[in-house]
């Protein structure tokens, strides 16, 4: 990055997490681990944190937290692959991609009535097997602003059952469990906010962050240089 869009990377900060960011005669200051910079332009991308820098807007900006919970197996025995990235019918209601299949309705109604824990944890089911053979499986979604530290084992225990639907695999080990978080705006694909000249936070990309997250930056960070050059 350094040799293809001049950016220099602060090395060596003791405490590199950042405290502020404000304005100084319109140059935004940016400080962390005892020291400062001045910056003709920051981008701030700190996640789901969004009380630390900036609250008011962030407590203004409609984006809620979200809470994950998945799932790691031992590596599957006998050198068994899955293949394929697997994902069944729960993964329908969760992705807006799917909102134009005309029978998805019909199918929201029936996993309502035969099996609301689904709804009630956000829960679909996807499966990936990583090249050490263990099998990854997630995930739920809980909203909300306090994100609670303890997991729930109806929830693994649901994600684990409904994979019994769809994979039928040698008997699964449960090596890790964990959870994650991220920020997601009701409506929007990501929140782009501007607290102070000069200043652009860009969050709330949700559950398709890793996705999006390369195109996302680059067509921010390009509209605005060059707005900056007009
Ligand atoms: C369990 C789980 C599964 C997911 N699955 C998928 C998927 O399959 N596909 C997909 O596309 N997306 C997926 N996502 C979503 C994706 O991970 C997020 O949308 C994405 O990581 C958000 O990127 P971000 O850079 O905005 O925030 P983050 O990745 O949260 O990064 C923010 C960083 O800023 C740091 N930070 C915060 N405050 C400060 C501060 N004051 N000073 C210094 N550093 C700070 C944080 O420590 C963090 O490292 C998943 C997320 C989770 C939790």
């Amino acid at each position: 990055m350094h040799a293809v869009a001049a950016v220099s990377f602060a090395r060596g900060v003791m405490n590199p997490c950042v405290f502020s960011v404000s304005s100084w005669f319109d140059v935004p200051d940016v400080r962390a681990g005892g020291k400062s910079w001045q910056a003709q332009r920051v981008w701030v991308c700190s996640g789901h944190d969004f009380e630390s820098l900036f609250p008011q807007q962030f407590s203004a900006s409609g984006m809620v937290r979200c809470k994950l919970q998945m799932m790691r197996t031992q590596p599957v025995g006998n050198r068994w692959r899955l293949g394929p990235k697997l994902a069944a019918g729960l993964t329908l209601r969760h992705y807006r991609s799917f909102e134009g299949c005309p029978t998805l309705p019909a199918l929201m109604q029936r996993i309502a009535r035969a099996s609301p824990w689904f709804d009630r944890h956000g829960i679909h089911v996807l499966v990936s097997q990583n090249d050490a053979g263990e099998l990854t499986l997630g995930d739920s979604h809980e909203y909300g602003d306090a994100v609670d530290p303890f997991d729930k084992t109806e929830i693994d225990d649901l994600v684990l059952g409904y994979r019994g639907t769809f994979l039928d695999a040698p008997e699964l080990r449960i090596a890790s469990r964990w959870h994650g978080g991220y920020a997601k705006h009701e409506d929007r694909l990501a929140v782009i906010l501007h607290p102070q000249p000069r200043v652009t936070v860009v969050t709330g990309v949700g559950g398709a962050g890793m996705t999006l997250s390369f195109g996302l930056a680059e067509q921010v960070v390009r509209r605005e240089l060059d707005e900056a050059e007009c």
